[in-house]
């Protein structure tokens, strides 16, 4: 720790976001960066904790108050060497994390954290700029082949550490291109693509190879797969969104969040898609069901494409906007968060349960019927919720319903191989070994845990790939 007063001396600095006037009008990154001297300095606020809860914080395991030394030190390439020891791609989370490390971090517990994740994010692009992230390809190769079935974060990280440790990686993928929802799903404001890309090139060059456009289960059977190679990893994500089956749900204009957000993905992408499939907000008023970020997403994506008003729905009560005792330091808070999207203009409403759908005389969606609710306790004593007030009419052409996802796609290559399922319906995996019950099929991310999030994905991934490599010594 180069500056021990650092954190009683220098206040925390935030990057911040583009302008809002300016950021709406295009789907450009929204996330600022700051000089490396302000860098330095916010660096430099790291107290070195006896015990540091950001680490323990980390699914990862990333060792901040080292890195953030050598960030205060000047030694970005050795911060970024030591940032790439425990993830693969801190390009990815320094821009997209919700940074569990920061509301542990003890500084936190006066809610003024060091800055970690933005560190992590401009540490990485230093590293890229300067040329010093390099294709390093394994010296020598084993001889064993494994296939990765899933190209998002989870089947990225598995197979990077399985290439590295010298075994021939193939995966598959069934989108049009790899990254999972780090490239169809997160907004292009939220991620630029070109990073992935510039991932996947170095990944490439490494000699892993990528199958593209590869549904398995569709495409190619996995019993074709397991024949051919001598472990599987199975990372296909939670692609089962939650649904509400309510009066009107068939009318067009209701769509699942990520039709929406994808779709956005792949015309920034420059895929072609017929003109009578295009879902888009323009001009329209926009309602988002779902109070979480996927619904946040679908609000900054809305007022991009023109929409004339956004509302955000929730069934659950407003989270507090101050300190919950309930989630205390240094877990994770349940508090209110107000993403840059909801800056840039949207209604949010809480307590708020759907009852029907309802289509104008064109037969598209024209508005949502929706029922004031309150949480609490019933006479039997449960914690549930009831209709109070009087229904209301929201003025809707287009809603995207953000309501999560209830696990993997079980159709096609899950119930193929006969993979066994949890309580959830994700793939039951051995805790250890993150073997199904699947003799040399293993399985991480989203598709083992439910969804989660990229920094989890890329921790399971890791694990995942030790696990295999055992498996095959
Ligand atoms: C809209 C949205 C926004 C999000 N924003 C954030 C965020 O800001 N920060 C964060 O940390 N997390 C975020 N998340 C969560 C995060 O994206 C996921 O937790 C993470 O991507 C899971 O990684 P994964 O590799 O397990 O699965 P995925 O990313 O879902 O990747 C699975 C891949 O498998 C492919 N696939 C599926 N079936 C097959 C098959 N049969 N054959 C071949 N390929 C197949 C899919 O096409 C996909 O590419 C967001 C999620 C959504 C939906």
């Amino acid at each position: 720790m180069g500056n021990p007063k650092g954190f009683l001396t220098i206040n925390k600095k935030e990057a911040g976001y583009r302008p809002v006037h300016e950021r709406v009008l295009d789907f450009g990154e929204v996330e600022q960066t700051l000089n490396s001297e302000d860098r330095k300095l916010q660096a430099s606020r790291c107290m070195d904790c006896g015990v540091p809860f950001c680490h323990w914080a980390c699914p990862l395991g990333n060792k901040m108050p080292e890195w953030q030394d050598l960030i205060y030190k000047g030694k970005w390439k050795e911060a970024a060497e030591l940032l790439q020891t425990t993830n693969d791609f801190p390009e990815f989370t320094g821009r997209i994390c919700p940074a569990l490390c920061e509301k542990a971090c003890v500084l936190n517990y006066e809610e003024n954290s060091i800055t970690i994740r933005e560190n992590e994010a401009a540490v990485m692009e230093y590293a890229f700029e300067q040329g010093y992230v390099t294709p390093n390809p394994p010296k020598t190769r084993t001889g064993k082949k494994v296939a990765v079935i899933g190209g998002g974060p989870a089947g990225l990280a598995a197979a990077n550490q399985l290439n590295k440790r010298g075994h021939s990686v193939t995966v598959f993928e069934k989108d049009n291109a790899v990254g999972g929802l780090l490239r169809f799903g997160i907004p292009d404001f939220k991620l630029n693509k070109l990073v992935i890309d510039r991932r996947l090139a170095l990944l490439e060059a490494e000699g892993i190879e990528f199958k593209v456009s590869t549904e398995v289960g569709k495409d190619i059977k996995g019993t074709e797969i397991l024949k051919k190679y001598d472990a599987v990893v199975i990372t296909i994500g939670a692609g089962q969104p939650r649904d509400l089956p309510v009066e009107g749900r068939d009318i067009n204009g209701v769509y699942f969040a990520l039709q929406f957000l994808q779709q956005q993905n792949h015309l920034i992408k420059g895929d072609k898609i017929a003109e009578k499939d295009i879902i888009s907000a323009k001009g329209k008023n926009v309602l988002v069901i779902g109070g979480g970020d996927t619904g946040s997403d679908c609000v900054g994506t809305s007022i991009r494409q023109g929409a004339k008003s956004v509302t955000q729905i929730e069934i659950l009560p407003k989270p507090s906007e101050e300190y919950v005792p309930a989630t205390m330091w240094p877990n994770w808070p349940n508090t209110l968060r107000t993403s840059s999207s909801h800056k840039e203009g949207c209604n949010r409403r809480w307590n708020l349960a759907t009852k029907r759908f309802i289509a104008g005389e064109d037969g598209k969606l024209s508005g949502v019927e929706v029922v004031e609710v309150a949480w609490g306790v019933d006479e039997n004593g449960k914690y549930g919720m009831k209709e109070i007030g009087t229904p209301e009419i929201i003025e809707a052409e287009l809603v995207t319903l953000a309501m999560g996802f209830v696990q993997p796609v079980h159709e096609g290559l899950l119930n193929e191989l006969g993979v066994a399922y949890d309580g959830r319906g994700n793939v039951a995996i051995d805790a250890n070994t993150t073997q199904s019950s699947v003799k040399k099929v293993f399985a991480a991310g989203d598709a083992a845990s439910g969804a989660s999030l990229v920094v989890r994905a890329i921790a399971a991934g890791r694990k995942t790939a030790e696990e295999v490599d055992k498996f095959l010594k």
